[in-house]
């Protein structure tokens, strides 16, 4: 679990604000869910022969005995949230989140044990249409974000008769290569064989290869619903690739599934994840509800930006403010106030904490600001500021108090 550190800060809030406007642009409304829901939500959505659910999540007793666990993810919170709000039945809804998220897993470039995701989960739409606008709404993302290098994969699991024929066929496969199966599979093969396909274990890679894919158990509806969202996608000039090995970590998928990947970040390669969840809903206790959307790894999206030199980087203040001699402290106060009732937007930093007049200079240097106003007994009496520039080769300028904001705005100009 990492801090984030005050000089992190500027990408973040790029990140942060970029999607914000962007999801809102869309129609999405934001959605804050509690970091701690009862641990029985996510054995419920996420599935309990999970990884996530066996081994990675914060789980304990509260002091009346339930157990909660820390949100490894947010669907299922937003699920919950909306079926307790009443947002979910009958109804239409674009939502959208940000926030950490925690899972007990092995740290390493790309995986942290919290980390943050920005999501948008989708509620009461049947289509491919909002799946290919979840998918659109990503793309712009990346471009506005400038990030390269994103690649779009797709595939279909066809609808929940469909993966059911395809677990029968896998299963009868993987019990045929029962010895090459790990520990983690050969438990599984019973309760979840689909999961085995999306097992990073190296040695399984070539088995896992050979497996039969899901493509031939897809129905004729299936089949039309997935050529939907690539036509919609294909005249937008998204360009994907159908990976018939993808089938995402999460139990609740069907139909559509998606990932955006890229080779740039090593193995933690994938950015954003999402697809179908129809089921999920009535798995949770509420009415049957289409469900749609997807979740993004911040950290992986702020690895990229500096990567690619796209990183917001922290940018210093406007103006210090400093004085010669402790009588002008509270005059100062007083005129950097004005300064601020005038121009909100200004970075203004007034020195304190005392010093002589060449440690404060310092501190104005350092604070990055292109200007110094200085204010000392001389300048209280004559009425006025000093202006030291202090980026530009310019001599020191003198402004009078009573017009400081004109002043500073066109000097800053
Ligand atoms: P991965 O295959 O990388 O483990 P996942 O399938 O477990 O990902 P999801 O549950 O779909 O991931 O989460 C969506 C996104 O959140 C991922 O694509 C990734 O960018 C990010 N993410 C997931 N787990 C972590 C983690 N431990 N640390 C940082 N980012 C993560
Ligand atoms: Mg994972």
């Amino acid at each position: 679990m990492h801090d984030i550190l005050p000089a992190d800060m500027p990408a973040w809030n790029q990140l942060e604000d970029a999607y914000r406007a962007l999801a809102e642009s869309y129609g999405y409304r934001q959605i804050r869910t509690p970091i701690v829901e009862k641990t029985a939500l996510f054995a419920r959505s996420i599935g309990e022969v999970t990884d996530i659910v066996e081994k990675e999540m914060y789980s304990f007793e509260d002091r009346n005995g339930d157990s909660l666990s820390l949100r490894p993810e947010n669907t299922a919170s937003v699920v919950r949230a909306g079926m307790q709000a009443g947002l979910l039945h009958d109804q239409q809804q674009r939502l959208w989140y940000c926030g950490p998220m925690f899972r007990h897993e092995r740290p390493q470039k790309g995986r942290y044990r919290q980390f943050h995701q920005l999501g948008a989960e989708t509620f009461g739409i049947a289509g491919a249409d909002i799946e290919a606008e979840l998918i659109l709404l990503a793309a712009r993302f990346w471009q506005r974000l400038g990030l390269d290098a994103i690649e779009l994969q797709i595939n279909s699991l066809g609808s929940s008769r469909c993966r059911h024929q395809f677990r029968t066929v896998l299963v009868e496969y993987f019990r045929d290569h029962y010895q090459a199966l790990d520990e983690d599979s050969q438990r599984r093969l019973e309760t979840n064989p689909l999961r085995i396909l999306d097992s990073k274990n190296v040695e399984m890679q070539s088995m896992i290869e050979a497996a039969p894919t899901l493509q031939d158990s897809l129905d004729q509806e299936s089949r039309d619903h997935f050529s939907e969202l690539t036509d919609i996608l294909d005249q937008a000039s998204v360009s994907y690739q159908v990976n018939r090995r993808l089938v995402r970590g999460l139990d609740y998928y069907c139909h559509t599934v998606f990932e955006w990947v890229t080779d740039t970040l090593g193995a933690q390669g994938t950015v954003c994840g999402g697809g179908r969840y129809d089921g999920l809903v009535e798995q949770l206790g509420g009415k049957p509800n289409y469900a749609a959307g997807f979740s993004m790894g911040c950290e992986r999206l702020i690895a990229m930006l500096h990567d690619q030199g796209k990183a917001d980087k922290e940018s210093g203040c406007d103006v210090y403010l400093l004085m010669r001699g402790d009588n002008s402290v509270a005059r100062a106060q007083q005129i950097a106030e004005s300064i601020r009732d005038q121009m909100p937007g200004l970075e203004l930093v007034v020195h304190a904490g005392g010093g002589s007049f060449k440690s404060q200079m310092r501190k104005a240097d350092k604070s990055g600001a292109r200007i110094a106003l200085i204010l000392g007994e001389s300048e209280i009496e004559a009425g006025t500021v000093a202006v030291k520039f202090l980026r530009d080769d310019r001599a020191q300028a003198e402004i009078s108090q009573s017009d400081v904001v004109t002043q500073l705005a066109s000097l800053l100009d």
